[in-house]
Formats: structure tokens, C-alpha cells, sequence
């Protein structure tokens, strides 16, 4: 069997058997700098972009640290979209599954009171978009005087969207002792100013520099009047008829009018921007990673940090403003290990943008010459006939975990006064069955579910239709 590498942090056996789990077995460059300071809780500032490893560069020290037994939560991570605060809760969650860490995610756009409720249950670790959390530290719906550990995470976005402000008063709301962990791609002065006012002496790691685009990322161009644009992105599509392409414009409109174009010509496809309603965004990026669609259409803004490890294509439908940027956008392909190819449209304008690049990159963006549409004839047919064909789904990362674990719903909840202790107690009476077999336990309104994890889940079950919790008999079904 491969040795774990992350054994040589103080880790417990938990986070490594969930880290084994999902195939992590080699620290990232930013894993092997950041976890052991903040093990120690020392300030750390990561200056790494998305892809790095970061996000399990912060959620292995919270969960080691994460104390299972309390009840308020321990660490508040702070991202700047909804999109990311899932994915970071979804990677967080995972790596604490074997501690049953739980992970509450808050954001604006959802209604408040579930979360509220969510809250009010056992929650060690909170993620959340700033505006929201604030919303429930003013009406007292959040706790935050047992915060050991503080995550700003893509701080240059968020202040970029202007949630300074909000992370300020948020901060104020914190016990004097805490471990801030600040990541950010880029460093800009606003930046800077957050970590000299809340940091102590923190340990800065500098992963790469942000200039260096992969050598394994081809990059292409086309010089384009805007009014061809469309036509000559669908011919790309049907040349190279990319498996997982993102496709990049520079405002919301635009990304609506392509998305319309390419639903018109039967290619099927997906969008996010701003003003996309935020379940139709978490449904989209979701269903883009198992794989549903192959093309993403989005604003920088709304594809921030979001990972995707297996993007085949970008397009630069839109040149972006600057060379980090486009470096940027280039990156969320050729992960891995894997080539990529980056594909940009540009006016006559945009040379000087092109050479700016270049310069900064030390690579070429290689002019290419348009294809007649007799040529991509029956390229287009073929890439037509694919988008009917169903494309095979890929596994969430988390899935792994589901084999052993199983969910039950058991009736009755916070309206009969059920409180984990009851289910606890009633399952741990079960012979062969143990508290460290009982993940997480969820009270909802007349509801309670409850993971069952070690393969026991069937022991369980049988056991519940005789066994009374709360002095009663309960329907105990298996929740899908
Ligand atoms: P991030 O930069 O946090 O968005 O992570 C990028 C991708 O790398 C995510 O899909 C992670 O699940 C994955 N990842 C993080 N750490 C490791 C690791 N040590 N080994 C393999 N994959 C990892």
C-alpha cells in the first residue's frame, strides 16, 4: 500500500484515513508550508491561486483542531461567492468525515431562518459569504466566542466586491485570541492593509509566481471583427470539439447572449453570472462538474476559484482587462499534469494586449487562420450528433465516503423535543454499535436523519424497528 505523506503532520488517524479516501496522499507546495504553522496556529498569509490545494491547506489544520465535543463553532471561513463557500464547505465536510465534523454554509440569496436552525445545532466549522454571516451575527442567529481559527480566503475578491467593510465588523465580533489564515491571488494594497491591521507577525508563503502560465496550455488567437465573433466561436466549438471547455466574456450580457446563441444551435451548455439566480448557479456549476454539459459560460467574477479539474479548452471569448487575468483564466486548464489548450479572440485593438501577455508570460499565443465552413462541414455534423449523446457522469469527490456510510431518517425531530443525545443513546445500546459509528445527526423540523457509518448502517436499521427512541417506536426508513 502507497504510505500517506501527510502522516508526517500531527495529524490524527481520522483526517489521514479521509484524506486517503479521496486520494490525497502527496502534500501540494502550499499543503507543505501552510499546515504545519497553522497547526500551530500561527497567522499565515498564502499568496496561491485556485488548483494550488488551498482550500485543504486550511481545512486540515481546522479539522485537526476542531474539538468534536463543543457545540460552537470553531472556525468561520469567509469566501466571496455562494459558489465557493459551497465547494470550500463540500471540501471541508470531506475532510472531516471521519471526525463527523459539521460544516453549516451560509449566504445571501437563500432563505435565512434553515440557517438559522442549522446554526443552532452542534456546528464546528462555518463557511459563509460575508454579507450573510453579519446578517446572523446582528440578530444573534451565530456565535462566534469559541472561534479559534479565522479563514479569508480569495481576500482579493472580496474586497474587490466590497465586503471590506463587512470582514472588518465581522472580525470585531471575534475573541482577541484567534488564528487568522488569509489566501489570495494577487496582493493589492487593500490587502495588505487587512493583514498589518489583523495579523501578528504571520508566516508568508509565496507559492509561484503568477506570470508563469504551464507549458503544457497551447495557446491559440484569432484576430476577429466583433460582429464575426459568435460565428467563429462556433466554428472552434466545431473544430475542436472540446470534452470541457469553459468559455469566458467580459459583462453578464454577453454571457446570456452566447449562452441563447449556443442553446439555439443545440449545443448544450451552461451558464453563471451574477445576476443568474444563486440555486440555478449552485445546480449549474455542480452538474458541469459530473459532467452533464461540456461547455461553462461565464464572468471572471462568477468562476473565481471555482475548481474544475479536468477543463480541456478555455476560450477567451472576451479578452480579459490584464495579463494576471488572463493568466488566470488560462490556468483552469492543463491541471494535472493533463494539456490544455487556450484558445483567445481578439480585435485589431487587442495586439497590444496579446505582446503585454506574451511579455509576461514567456509564451506564445500562436495566430491562427480561419477554417472555411466547408472544411468544419462535417466537424459541425459530428459535434451536433455529440451534444445528443449522454455524456457518462462523473462521481462527486465525496461519493467515496458513501459505502460506508448510510443515512437514516428516523420520525420525530425538534417539534417532539428529539435532541442527539436521545438517537445517540438508543443507538450506542445496539450491541456492536458505537458512538464512533454515528456520523452526522441532523434535527429538522418533525425529522431527524442520522449517518450511520463502518457498514453498520443495516445493523441499525433492523435494530430501530423494535428499539424505542424518546420512549417511542419510530418510523426508521434508509434516506436517499
Ligand atoms: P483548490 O486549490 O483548493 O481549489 O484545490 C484544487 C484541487 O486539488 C481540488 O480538486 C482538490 O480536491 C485537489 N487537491 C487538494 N489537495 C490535494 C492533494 N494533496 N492531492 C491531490 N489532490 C488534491
Amino acid at each position: 500500500m502507497i504510505k500517506n505523506e501527510f502522516t508526517s503532520y500531527k495529524l490524527s488517524k481520522g483526517v489521514i484515513d479521509a484524506l486517503t479516501k479521496l486520494k490525497y496522499v502527496t502534500p501540494t507546495e502550499v499543503q507543505k508550508r501552510a499546515i504545519a504553522p497553522a497547526l500551530d496556529k500561527k497567522d499565515i498569509v498564502v499568496k496561491s491561486k485556485t488548483g494550488s490545494g488551498k482550500t485543504a491547506a486550511f481545512a486540515i489544520p481546522l479539522i485537526e483542531n476542531v474539538v468534536w465535543e463543543e457545540n460552537l463553532p470553531q472556525a468561520l471561513v469567509l469566501e466571496p461567492t455562494r459558489e465557493l463557500a459551497y465547494q470550500v464547505k463540500d471540501e471541508i465536510f470531506n475532510i472531516g468525515r471521519m471526525k463527523r465534523v459539521k460544516v453549516p454554509v451560509v449566504f445571501g440569496g437563500a432563505p435565512f431562518q434553515p440557517q438559522a436552525l442549522s446554526l443552532k445545532q452542534k456546528s464546528h466549522v462555518v463557511v459563509g459569504t460575508p454579507g450573510r454571516i453579519l446578517d446572523h451575527l446582528r440578530k444573534g442567529t451565530l456565535q462566534l466566542q469559541n472561534i479559534e481559527y479565522l479563514v479569508i480566503d480569495e481576500a482579493d475578491i472580496m474586497l474587490d466586491m466590497g465586503f471590506l467593510d463587512d470582514v472588518k465588523e465581522i472580525i470585531s465580533y471575534l475573541p482577541e485570541k484567534h488564528t487568522t489564515m488569509l489566501f489570495s491571488a494577487t496582493m493589492p494594497e487593500e490587502v495588505d492593509g487587512l493583514i498589518n491591521e489583523y495579523m501578528t507577525d504571520p508566516v508568508k508563503i509565496l507559492i509561484e509566481s503568477e506570470t508563469k502560465t504551464e507549458d503544457n496550455i497551447t495557446q491559440l488567437g484569432y484576430f476577429v471583427e466583433n460582429e464575426d465573433k459568435t460565428d467563429l466561436l462556433l466554428d472552434i466549438l466545431y473544430e475542436q470539439a472540446p470534452e470541457y471547455c469553459m468559455i469566458f466574456c467580459g459583462t453578464r450580457e454577453m454571457v446570456n447572449v452566447l449562452y441563447r446563441k449556443l442553446r439555439k444551435e443545440r449545443i448544450r451548455c451552461g451558464m453563471i453570472h451574477g445576476t443568474v439566480a444563486q440555486e440555478e448557479r449552485l445546480r449549474t456549476v455542480d452538474e458541469f462538474r459530473q459532467g452533464k454539459f461540456g461547455i461553462l459560460i461565464a464572468t471572471d467574477v462568477a468562476a473565481r476559484g471555482i475548481d474544475f479539474d479536468t477543463i480541456t479548452h478555455v476560450i477567451n471569448y472576451d479578452m480579459p482587462f490584464g495579463k494576471e487575468t488572463y493568466v488566470h483564466r488560462i490556468g483552469r486548464t492543463g491541471r494535472n499534469g493533463k494539456s490544455g489548450i487556450a484558445i483567445s479572440l481578439m480585435n485589431a485593438k487587442e495586439e497590444k494586449l496579446k505582446n503585454t501577455i506574451e511579455e509576461y508570460t514567456g509564451a506564445q499565443i500562436t495566430i491562427c487562420e480561419r477554417k472555411s465552413k466547408e472544411e468544419l462541414k462535417l466537424n459541425r455534423r459530428y459535434y451536433l450528433e455529440k451534444q445528443n449523446e449522454r455524456r457518462p457522469l462523473k462521481k462527486k469527490k465525496g461519493a467515496v465516503f458513501n459505502k460506508e456510510i448510510t443515512k437514516l431518517s428516523i420520525g420525530g425531530g425538534r417539534k417532539s423535543k428529539m435532541r442527539a443525545v436521545d438517537i445517540v443513546g438508543t443507538i450506542c445500546s445496539i450491541p456492536n454499535v458505537v458512538a464512533e459509528d454515528i456520523g452526522i445527526i441532523d434535527i429538522r423540523e418533525s425529522l431527524t436523519y442520522v449517518e450511520i457509518l463502518n457498514g453498520k448502517g443495516k445493523i441499525v436499521l433492523d435494530a430501530l424497528q423494535t428499539k424505542p427512541i424518546k420512549a417511542k417506536i419510530r418510523k426508521v426508513r434508509i434516506s436517499r
